[in-house]
């Protein structure tokens, strides 16, 4: 059997998810959007339920999915609708669901609901993306209101650069936020996994941790509370094949790397095919037996090559850690010029094997 695999602990997820509260005080959406980044999200539902608020996935398909896989928490539809058919399966699944637009709102106004639904008014605060714009907030929350389709409103909109620790933009994201809900009395929620951790002082009622769940951290420089976050996935696999070159000789496609001394080059069974990035160079890290040392060439469909020359215990077999507890995920997806949310969501073929229930 091919070793490459990917290894959940459940256990750390939870970790993750109680950080969240605890550093927000406020409820949390677990989101779980995109198959849980990559991590299964019926799997990661389950192991949160009995602690979570509730959870946030992209669209119906996914919220959908967790309601078959037995999942009875609320479920936030981050995207809202698509078109309004879906409104039926909101009531009919009992899903809270985003208005992000005039036309959805619309769509609340001519259907018919067999039952009132929770909704999360967006406002554009300056990320520019989706939200209604400041100046039509108000009227659209009394539009909404008017409607007596609604059993509650929570106010909401999302930060561009809460991982920019240095930036005003978040602030003056926030200073919009409060002059457009001004006088409502609604719930809140702003904050994504760098406001959770990064921005403490904004207000919340319900915060939306993402890529901390998976113990990722959303900056690209240390960060205290991110240090506190354990790594859910191991990816892992095992070294297939060993070979030493004399100093110049090429190793893999493009013949990328040329051994600049004798150097001993172990084959692991991973390549761009299960997810992991083609665009990660020479030197992006790695841990074999225990030990830090780098891959070497280009990543290919089904392999890769890594340094063992310092590692003389590593030879055939020897088990290897491409990303986890030892490897950051984020140190691997800046080497490859990327992000950790990217390298998760890519991940495939690999099995997922699961701890901590
Ligand atoms: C994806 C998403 C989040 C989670 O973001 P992270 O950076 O992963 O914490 C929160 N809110 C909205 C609206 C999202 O789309």
């Amino acid at each position: 059997m091919r070793p490459a695999r990917a290894l959940i602990d459940l256990q750390a997820l939870r970790h993750n998810y109680q950080l969240a509260r605890q550093l927000s005080g406020a409820r949390a959406l677990a989101v779980i959007k995109a198959d849980a980044y990559g991590h299964g999200a019926v799997r990661c539902a389950q192991a949160l339920e009995a602690d979570a608020d509730g959870f946030a996935v992209a669209c119906i398909e996914e919220a959908l999915a967790l309601r078959a896989g037995g999942i009875k928490a609320p479920v936030l539809l981050l995207e809202g609708i698509f078109e309004a058919s879906e409104l039926a399966l909101i009531v009919e699944h009992d899903l809270w669901c985003v208005v992000h637009s005039l036309w959805q709102l619309e769509a609340i106004e001519q259907t018919r609901l067999a039952k009132p639904i929770n909704v999360w008014l967006k406002l554009d605060s300056g990320m520019h993306r989706v939200g209604l714009h400041p100046k039509d907030y108000q009227a659209a929350y009394q539009r909404l209101l008017a409607t007596g389709k609604v059993s509650k409103i929570v106010l909401m909109s999302h930060f561009a650069r809460a991982d920019e620790l240095d930036s005003s933009a978040s602030s003056e994201q926030v200073a919009v936020f409060e002059a457009a809900r001004q006088g409502l009395s609604a719930e809140i929620s702003l904050r994504n996994s760098p406001a959770v951790l990064g921005w403490p002082q904004v207000p919340s009622d319900w915060v939306r941790p993402g890529i901390m769940l998976y113990g990722a951290t959303p900056f690209d420089v240390p960060q205290a509370e991110a240090a506190r976050l354990q790594p859910v996935m191991t990816l892992e696999s095992k070294v297939i094949c060993v070979r030493e070159l004399p100093a110049g000789e090429p190793v893999g496609y493009g013949a990328k790397f040329i051994s600049p001394r004798p150097t001993r080059v172990g084959v692991v069974a991973m390549g761009y095919a299960d997810g992991y990035p083609r665009q990660a160079p020479t030197g992006t890290p790695v841990l074999v037996a225990g030990k830090r040392s780098q891959i070497i060439g280009r990543v290919s469909m089904d392999m890769l090559c890594i340094d063992l020359t310092d590692v003389p215990e590593a030879g055939l077999g020897s088990p290897v850690e491409l990303w986890g507890k030892n490897v950051l995920a984020s140190d691997v997806a800046m080497h490859a010029g990327t992000i950790p949310y990217q390298i998760f969501c890519n991940l495939r073929r690999v099995p997922l094997v699961y701890s901590g229930d």
